[in-house]
């Protein structure tokens, strides 16, 4: 036995799965998942000492790369300090006042310890602000494990819902599902329920089932929804948020939300999660306010001084437009090289992440849209990608992520090697 299958195997017999996380079993990919000893960079080495140019980058949060000197220099410095102390200190006020200076619609904040509890806690406010019961997301969204948020189309009526996983139950009923990219249904669902909903959760970059941009039409009909009903917008921006530019997909689409969640980069690969927004909104937030929610770990040290270290690097080598240009470059390299395929591809690519997937004439918009064999040609994509070194997010769902370790140099060779992959998997 190999000595991932045999680490792999000893997992299971202790933890559901061998994971503690389940895309990281490589169920979509098959075979025994890979266990990695280090990272640096833009690489990742296994248990048996080799290297692979990492396009996972832990999904998301690690946007100047693995063990980044300057976010290494700030967690080492936390940990000489002592790591967590339940009391007030200067660190999370470092961070906060960062991000406030700098996302208008960001006027408080409250750290968290994960995307999911951002989420969670931005909808309780929502609810307690507009004493509304429902929530509508979209279909293909992702925003965290919590109960009411795992849930996904029904088979009623605009709207409706069923729990996508055991163990929900009737909670979730007060969240109302609608698909990306749909108008008409937008409007059904307002008409009937606008008055009940108390706020709409989305990707404003869906980026959970595959890479999947949406319409500025789309964009602005959910915003003109809201401000007509009364709902409040709430941008998930837990993958988007200080990866796609500093103010996130609310600036490049000039949408002001009144909540967002961050997650991911701005806890510069530790957890840490934030919901922000408007002034009134986070007043409502205990102890100010009767919206409970609070964490022992919350705005733990190490996180807070390494997500200020990663967003103030990534200022000042004004690291968004730099991780943009490559992420365009390589995907555009990627696009010439896959040409010659018998089975064309489609390379989707947003400033700092990327996904490619079998090729559709029009671009995919939603989920129902991605070719059915396209997770057939994943599971022999991923492998071909791994026996010239470089890993993927093992999943056709996940997206690819850059970081501004990934240098010229190194997606020089990561091109070549997804070349050869493409090619090796390239069959009808
Ligand atoms: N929201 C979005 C858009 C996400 O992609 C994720 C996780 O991938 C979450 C929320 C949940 O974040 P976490 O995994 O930190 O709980």
């Amino acid at each position: 036995m190999s000595t991932h299958a045999d680490l792999f195997a000893r997992a299971q017999a202790v933890t559901p799965g061998g994971v503690h996380s389940p895309v990281r079993a490589f169920g979509h990919v098959g075979g025994a998942p890979l266990f990695f000893a280090r990272g640096r960079g833009a690489t990742l080495t296994d248990v048996d000492g080799r290297d692979f140019i990492d396009f996972c980058m832990s999904f998301g949060p690690l946007v100047l790369g693995h063990a980044d000197p300057a976010v290494a220099t700030a967690a080492h410095a936390a940990l000489d300090d002592g790591w967590t102390f339940g009391a007030c200190e200067p660190y999370s006020l470092a961070l906060a006042e960062w991000i406030v200076a700098r996302v208008p619609w960001a006027e408080r904040i409250r750290f968290v310890s994960s995307g999911t509890e951002a989420t969670m806690s931005a909808l309780r406010v929502a609810r307690a602000a507009t004493n509304r019961p429902f929530v509508l997301k979209f279909e293909g969204c992702y925003h965290g494990h919590a109960d009411a948020l795992l849930v996904q189309a029904g088979s009623g009526l605009a709207g409706t819902s069923a729990a996508s996983s055991a163990g929900v139950g009737e909670v979730a009923h007060s969240t109302l599902v609608a698909p990306l990219d749909d108008l008409d249904a937008l409007d059904a669902v307002f008409e009937e329920h606008g008055a009940a909903i108390a706020a709409v959760v989305l990707e404003p970059l869906p980026a959970n089932y595959g890479l999947l941009p949406q319409r500025r039409e789309w964009h602005d009909a959910v915003a003109r929804h809201c401000s007509a009903s009364g709902a409040l917008l709430v941008f998930d921006e837990v993958i988007s948020g200080f990866r796609v530019g500093r103010g996130g997909m609310a600036e490049r689409l000039g949408i002001t939300p009144d909540l967002v969640c961050f997650g991911k980069v701005i806890g510069g690969g530790f957890p840490v999660g934030a919901y922000a927004g408007r002034r009134d909104l986070l007043s409502l937030v205990a102890p100010e306010g009767p919206v409970y929610q609070a964490g022992t770990l919350s705005a733990n040290p190490v996180g807070m001084r390494a997500g200020l270290a990663t967003l103030t690097s990534m200022e000042q080598q004004d690291g968004w437009r730099i991780l943009a240009a490559r992420t365009a470059a390589f995907t555009t390299r990627l696009r010439d090289a896959f040409a010659g395929l018998s089975q064309p591809l489609t390379v989707v690519n947003e400033a700092g992440l990327f996904w490619m997937h079998r090729h559709t004439q029009a671009p995919l918009r939603t989920p129902d849209g991605i070719p059915a064999d396209n997770a057939a040609w994943f599971r022999r994509f991923f492998h071909a990608a791994l026996n010239h070194g470089v890993y993927l997010p093992p999943s056709p769902y996940e997206v690819a992520f850059l970081s501004l370790a990934h240098t010229d140099d190194v997606l020089d060779r990561a091109a070549t090697a997804l070349t050869a992959a493409a090619q090796e998997a390239d069959q009808a």
